[in-house]
């Protein structure tokens, strides 16, 4: 075989990615009103269903065209018109979201015209009906990640629903897959500068709502239509993430086409990325950063020296989405601990630049940065590095407990602990609950490990 030529056999074993649809059912979960529907087989739905209920603990309707065997030949339109009627008449959304599966993009299925088409003869036979807004996006799971797939269907939201207009005073926040607690956060802190802002999109509350009296079809919650809407005269998009700026992303589109200045931000985790989000906000409101959230920076400084003597010298391997992955990264270095592997399964090509830009002047070595790995690679790159700590979702319990080291779980998904919706990470207070839990961790795993058994560390 000449040397160029690409390997005969690849194979993934455990994926430290999951399925491009299931991120932009997360995303479409996070409209007011909308139903997520996939364009594909049934299982596809389950699957789905089954992660994100298991890690946010709510009920999760994912609809689904059904399509076997003989639609994979002949087409799947019919069942795509059949399963659109039903969510519209049993479950009265306001808002559906399409996204293809990998067995509609390799029978080369597009659903865009097939849904207009029937939307628009839905029309023509019930005037007057309001019917829901359907937005379509491509996601074939088998060309890139569920955090490209949620990706994909912000900017495709935008795309089909954003409208010009004299520019107002709100901000578009584009956060990214954070936690509905994180979400909630970020709200409350906008509100505290004096700005007004629509998270796109906030599953918040569908992913994480209060117990209900009477079953609800679309729980309530999510981003109002008017939101996404008025996203185009918006004064400004703040988005985080490492691709952010890129000219695919859903900011760049209102940019382009609206004029809506677009400033990209890391995902503020940790003190260093955080100060650069508080201080877009004070530039934004021209005021200073509120007393409170304040205080909140000088107690996580403290509590960073205070914890310094649990953290010399633990080295530590991050397998997690590339935006998040960069996030831990700045921020287990500027707590002392020496970052030695960062992993993701995404694909972009960007993690090692985001990793080296959070890390700069924090560690006396850079760390293995390597991206569209699996966990058997991870296992095997990760043997003699003399880990002992991994940060990640519960897909890394098997490497943490292979080595008897601790795993602090974060991210999604995390499926063998309870409050994956509840977990903060993001600005300050978000660090600080992040930063106890990587020492308690650490402090757990030496009180096992002791003979003595410590019972003051
Ligand atoms: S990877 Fe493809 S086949 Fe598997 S659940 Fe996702 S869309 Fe369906």
């Amino acid at each position: 075989m000449p040397e160029s030529a690409a390997p005969a056999f690849v194979s993934t074993t455990n994926a430290c990615h999951l399925c491009m649809p299931l991120g932009a059912c997360l995303a479409f979960k996070g409209v007011e009103g909308g139903v997520p529907f996939l364009h594909g087989s049934q299982g596809c739905a389950t699957y789905m269903r089954r992660y994100l209920i298991s890690h946010y603990r709510e009920p999760v309707d994912i609809a689904s065209s059904s399509l076997g065997e003989r639609q994979a030949v002949f087409g799947g339109g019919p069942n795509l018109r059949q399963g659109l009627w039903n969510v519209i008449t049993a479950m009265r959304p306001r808002f559906i979201g399409v996204a293809t599966t990998c067995l509609t993009e390799t029978i080369g299925e597009e659903p865009g015209p097939l849904v207009e088409a029937f939307l628009a003869e839905l029309a023509g036979k019930n005037p007057g009906v309001t019917l829901p807004r359907v937005v379509t996006v491509r996601t074939p799971s088998f060309g890139g990640t569920h955090t490209e797939g949620f990706r994909r269907a912000v900017r495709a939201l935008l795309k089909a629903l954003a409208r010009p207009g004299p520019a107002g005073s709100h901000l578009n926040l584009l956060p990214g897959m954070a936690s509905p607690a994180d979400l909630r956060h970020l709200k409350d802190v906008v509100r505290a500068f004096g700005l007004e802002a629509a998270v796109i999109p906030d599953p918040s509350d569908p992913l994480d709502g209060p117990a209900w009296d009477t079953y609800t079809p679309v729980p309530p919650g999510g981003t109002p239509l008017e939101a996404l809407q008025a996203a185009g005269r918006a004064r400004a998009t703040v988005a985080f993430g490492c691709a952010a700026g890129d000219a695919s992303g859903p900011g760049a589109l209102l940019r382009d086409r609206f004029g809506v200045e677009l400033l990209p931000l890391p995902l503020p985790v940790g003190i260093r990325a955080s100060d650069r989000f508080f201080a877009t906000l004070e530039e934004l409101s021209g005021r200073p950063t509120p007393r409170r959230i304040r205080a909140q920076r000088g107690r996580l400084v403290d509590a960073y020296v205070d914890a310094h003597k649990y953290l010399a010298g633990v080295r530590a391997a991050v397998v997690a989405d590339e935006d998040l992955a960069a996030g831990l990264s700045g921020f287990l270095a500027e707590t002392g601990i020496q970052v030695a592997y960062v992993a993701t399964g995404d694909r972009s090509g960007i993690l090692e630049g985001a990793v080296e830009a959070a890390t700069a002047g924090l560690l006396r070595d850079p760390p293995a940065v390597r991206q569209g790995v699996d966990y058997h690679t991870v296992a095997e790159e990760t043997r003699d590095l003399g880990l002992g700590l991994v940060v990640g979702t519960s897909k890394a319990y098997p490497l943490a407990r292979d080595r008897g080291i601790p795993l602090v779980r974060v991210g999604f998904p995390i499926h063998d602990r309870f409050g994956a919706a509840r977990q903060r990470l993001l600005g300050y207070s978000g660090a600080q609950d992040l930063f106890d839990r990587v020492v308690n961790a650490l402090l757990a795993q030496r009180q096992e490990a002791s003979d003595v058994g410590y019972g003051y560390l």
